[in-house]
């Protein structure tokens, strides 16, 4: 038997619970998928604070095993890409969503999701790291893509000290960049500075509606909160700049002109990690382990049992959390 969170709704009740699924449970519920992975670390992310507490509809099918990460090694394999042993790490692709997810000791996915673990990364780091990092290691790749350089001046990361903040501070500190980080947790200035960022800033002076056009000041952003604080970004971002935005932690709407586009020629870059191709996935899992330091990894990371997912979950969603969250699901 696998431990496993699993989601279930009884009309309008929903329950969330760490119980035992059987091998036939599983394999009933993820039919033709020709990988067996014996999770070692699975992670909470945003979207999994929100499933967890049934706050949004993340949940599409039910029951449905939660978690939209896992790391581990392959137990059993159809698929000629993996042999049994093989170190892998999963992300997205509707886990946790429509396919039973990586909050549990077992899971039965397709071959073609996998990406291999790569050196020097753990199963472990791998998850410190998650949809959270590497949806941070995308949208550096959007902004290298559009031609963002360190030389060309500051780089904005908004949401800084969540998941995908502190991974994107991390990532573009070591690859030479000037970070200004933007958080509304004075306290974490220490954190943030040790993760490379040069300058911190209080969120609140992005947060409020503001002009069209601002003082031009940013190379490049990466966003995570949305709503009025992308819009300011995009109205102070530099002649040719980009703003990769892949979050709405502050809100979905975009309440912006096309000033910034079409005066300034910026890019608004979309960034969305749950469909990316396997080659995009592949050059972010790259771009991470060529320069995410050790040191950097644990810094941001902090580790909970598989049943402190719940508390995990509301944490996150009340802003609680610093960094990354790794669960051990076999504890
Ligand atoms: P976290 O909760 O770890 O981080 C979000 C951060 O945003 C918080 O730590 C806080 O940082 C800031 N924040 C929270 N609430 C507000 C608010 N009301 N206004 C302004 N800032 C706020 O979440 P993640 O880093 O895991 O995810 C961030 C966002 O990115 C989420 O919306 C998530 O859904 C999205 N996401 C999208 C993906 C994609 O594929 N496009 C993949 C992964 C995540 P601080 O206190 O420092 O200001």
């Amino acid at each position: 038997m696998t431990q496993a969170i699993v989601l279930s709704k009884d009309g309008e009740t929903f329950k969330a619970e760490v119980r035992a699924i059987s091998e036939a449970e599983l394999e009933a519920a993820t039919p033709g998928d020709d990988v067996v992975v014996a999770v070692e670390y699975s992670t909470i992310n945003y979207k999994d604070g929100l499933a967890l507490t049934n706050s949004s509809p993340v949940v599409r099918k039910w029951p449905m095993v939660a978690g939209i990460d896992a790391a581990g090694t392959v137990a059993a394999s159809g698929s000629s890409r993996w042999k049994s042993g093989d170190k892998v790490v999963i992300n997205g692709w509707g886990l946790g969503e429509t396919h039973w997810g990586g909050l549990s000791q077992r899971a039965r996915v397709k071959g073609d999701w996998l990406v291999r673990v790569p050196a020097p990364f753990s199963t472990r780091d791998a998850m410190a790291i998650g949809t959270a990092g590497y949806t941070a290691a995308l949208s550096v790749l959007a902004l290298q893509a559009h031609g963002v350089e360190p030389s060309q001046g500051e780089i904005l990361v908004t949401g800084a000290t969540g998941g995908v903040g502190s991974v994107a501070v991390a990532l573009l500190a070591s690859l030479g960049y000037a970070v200004v980080a933007s958080t509304g947790k004075a306290a974490e200035a220490d954190y943030l500075r040790s993760l490379g960022a040069r300058e911190i800033i209080d969120r609140a002076t992005l947060s409020a509606a503001g002009k069209p056009l601002q003082k031009e000041r940013w190379a490049g952003a990466v966003d995570s909160v949305g709503g009025a604080t992308l819009a300011n970004v995009c109205a102070q971002t530099r002649w040719g700049g980009t703003v990769a935005a892949c979050g709405l932690a502050g809100g979905m709407d975009f309440p912006a002109t096309v000033a910034p586009f079409i005066l300034r020629s910026v890019t608004l870059a979309g960034v969305d990690s749950v469909m990316a191709p396997m080659t995009r996935r592949e050059a972010a899992w790259d771009l991470l382990a060529a320069h995410l330091s050790a040191a950097q990894l644990t810094t941001i990371t902090r580790e909970i049992p598989l049943a402190g997912a719940f508390d995990a979950a509301r944490d996150i969603l009340a802003g609680r959390v610093r960094g990354r969250i790794v669960v051990d699901v076999n504890r």
